[in-house]
């Protein structure tokens, strides 16, 4: 009697949330009164996510025709036998990175969800992103191509201004669901983004330039790193944070972000 009770405990487990799960989901919206963060329709779902499947779902892909180095989408691109589908900057070898992918378009829903990751610290949406991330990885094959995962840092004091690196909430969910080490600290910002809301193509290559360095001591030698960020613009930033680690003895870097400019400039090697 007893075990038949247990087993029919382990049956409820199984079979999902069971009543609790409908009593979670009635009251979903004491924890989430305003409803979902960006188009305030009432959640529906117990996730911890406060954003609706709607909005979660409008997200648009980054298309399938891309550079295959830097995941620039190159619509009306075709790729020739035997070639690699390069952007001019990737032809001009511009990178320092071996290869970046993104999840979805900056644009739309995608750039509010990443504003409320970036001010208000929504860990469960950066979970989220990561298991996107997860997928995305997965769908390239690369799951074994890396050894450490390393989030963009952010300079110290801005930091400690905002009390944590968004990117972090991204990249320590996805070192988990890798099971690769994260390494939150390894990458420092030696030097902070000029205060300046708006950057030309060439500052904002100015502003990176050198700012990135590998804490001493790291253990950086010969492994492989993935490196996570929110949004991808002129990849001016991963191409830094790849250069302070190629320097430092890594393998390879492989950049990952939620987002991708849509209208990202093409960066043209004799600018800098
Ligand atoms: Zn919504
Ligand atoms: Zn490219």
């Amino acid at each position: 009697m007893a075990a038949g009770r247990r087993g029919g405990v382990r049956a409820w487990f199984r079979n999902g949330r069971g009543w609790l799960g409908h009593i979670s989901d009635a009251v979903v919206s004491v924890f989430f009164p305003a409803g979902c963060r960006i188009c305030g329709s009432v959640l529906t779902s117990a996730s911890r996510v406060p954003l609706c499947e709607g909005c979660l779902s409008s997200f648009a892909r980054v298309p399938g025709i891309l550079c295959e180095v830097c995941g620039r989408p190159l619509p009306g691109f075709a790729k020739k036998e035997g070639e690699s589908l390069l952007c001019p900057a990737c032809r001009d070898k511009t990178y320092c990175f071996e290869r970046a992918r993104s999840f979805a378009l900056y644009q739309d829903a995608v750039v509010q969800a990443i504003l409320l990751l970036k001010f208000e610290q929504i860990e469960p949406l950066g979970a989220w992103f990561a298991e996107r991330l997860v997928e995305l990885v997965k769908a390239e094959g690369l799951t074994r191509a890396a050894d450490v995962v390393v989030p963009v840092p952010l300079h110290r004091e801005r930091e400690i201004e905002r009390g944590y690196n968004q990117a972090a909430l991204l990249s320590k969910p996805l070192a988990k669901k890798l099971r690769l080490p994260h390494e939150a600290v390894l990458l420092v910002r030696t030097r902070a983004r000029p205060d300046k809301r708006v950057l030309s193509l060439e500052e904002r290559w100015e502003s990176v330039r050198g700012a990135f360095a590998t804490r001493p001591g790291s253990q950086v030698d010969n492994l492989r790193f993935l490196l996570v960020d929110d949004v991808l613009t002129t990849g001016a930033t991963l191409d830094a944070c790849a250069r302070a680690l190629r320097d430092a003895g890594a393998k390879s870097v492989m950049g990952l972000t939620v987002a991708r400019a849509v209208r990202s400039p093409l960066p043209s090697s004799r600018e800098w």
